[in-house]
């Protein structure tokens, strides 16, 4: 993969040669995956009755300093495996009933999913692609899955960028990823859904709450709201726990409080958003975390 020799696969551009170092992502030239399996707790639209087929990538662009996969993302826990491995892998998932594929962070493998994806199609993959991401990507990348992705679900973690270089070391994720955003939104539109209610087609948004970062969220969702219109499908999830290094930023050190919670999700329909997934607050991220054991490996 020439790309690999000079990766720009993501805004981080670190132009390195990834079949001689890792870039920022901490990923050389070779897929790392940490499990696989039929994941229960996702969006009811994306996990259904069968479970969202998901496969979680090791590597990360961001550097989140409360983040949940961190065994995976910051430490690199994994397998190689080859491309053709990692195509077996879909087809299994999809004869054990999975609703779809669904790529956890995904975008340092973008190019090796391509590939891995035309050729599971090729022994008969039909089920949904979803591209589960931090949102950082460029438009370029985005552009270049196009007909290989169906869903998009990506995040919009922040709007200020003093909040994004502070907690997951980016200096520019706002302006990056609303066009990424937007790249996702022309090539696959709103969600469609078939007769049972799963997604079979379109752009949902994702948006963690921080605590004390309530202003964040109401520019993010008032940029949803403006940029795309009422319809948008925006999950607002109030799962967040600090865990990794978020004890070392005081601000953030402890759950959502509940009154955050509702007062987010009034703001939520009072800017007229119809669309929406919210989570029991009694959520905890720790229910959400899989043991990466590299199951379905
Ligand atoms: S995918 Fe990894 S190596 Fe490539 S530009 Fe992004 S951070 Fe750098």
């Amino acid at each position: 993969m020439d790309k690999l020799k000079s990766c720009t696969i993501c805004p981080r551009r670190c132009g390195i040669n990834r079949y001689e170092s890792p870039g920022f992502c901490g990923v050389g030239d070779k897929v790392i995956v940490s499990k696989a399996f039929l994941h229960q707790w996702e969006e009811p639209c994306i996990s259904g009755q069968s479970g969202s087929g998901t496969i979680f990538f090791s590597g990360c662009n961001l550097k989140c300093v409360y983040c949940q996969n961190h065994k995976i993302s910051q430490e690199g826990y994994g397998k190689e495996i080859s491309i053709e491995r990692l195509s077996e892998i879909m087809l299994e998932l999809q004869e054990k009933g999975a609703a779809n594929i669904n790529l956890v962070t995904p975008t340092p493998h973008a190019l090796h999913i391509a590939e891995a994806v035309r050729a599971a199609k090729e022994r008969g993959l039909s089920i949904p692609i979803v591209y589960n991401t931090n949102g950082y990507e460029t438009v370029e990348t985005i552009e270049a899955l196009n007909g290989i992705v169906d869903i998009y679900m990506p995040d919009i973690k922040y709007y200020s960028d003093k909040y994004s270089k502070k907690y997951s070391n980016v200096k520019d994720y706002f302006d990056i990823t609303t066009k990424a955003v937007m790249a996702m939104y022309e090539q696959v539109g709103f969600p469609v859904f078939d007769e049972s209610g799963l997604m079979k087609r379109g752009l949902l948004i994702r948006h963690m709450i921080l605590p004390d970062l309530l202003e964040d969220t109401k520019h993010i969702l008032r940029w949803i709201r403006d940029n795309m219109g009422e319809q948008a499908y925006v999950s607002l999830m109030c799962q967040y726990t600090p865990m990794y290094e978020a004890s070392a930023y005081e601000e953030i050190n402890r759950k959502l409080d509940e009154w955050e919670y509702e007062y987010i999700i009034d703001y939520f329909f009072k800017l007229g958003l119809e669309n929406g997934f919210i989570q029991e607050h009694s959520s905890a991220v720790k229910d959400y975390v899989p043991d990466f054991d590299l199951g379905g490996v």
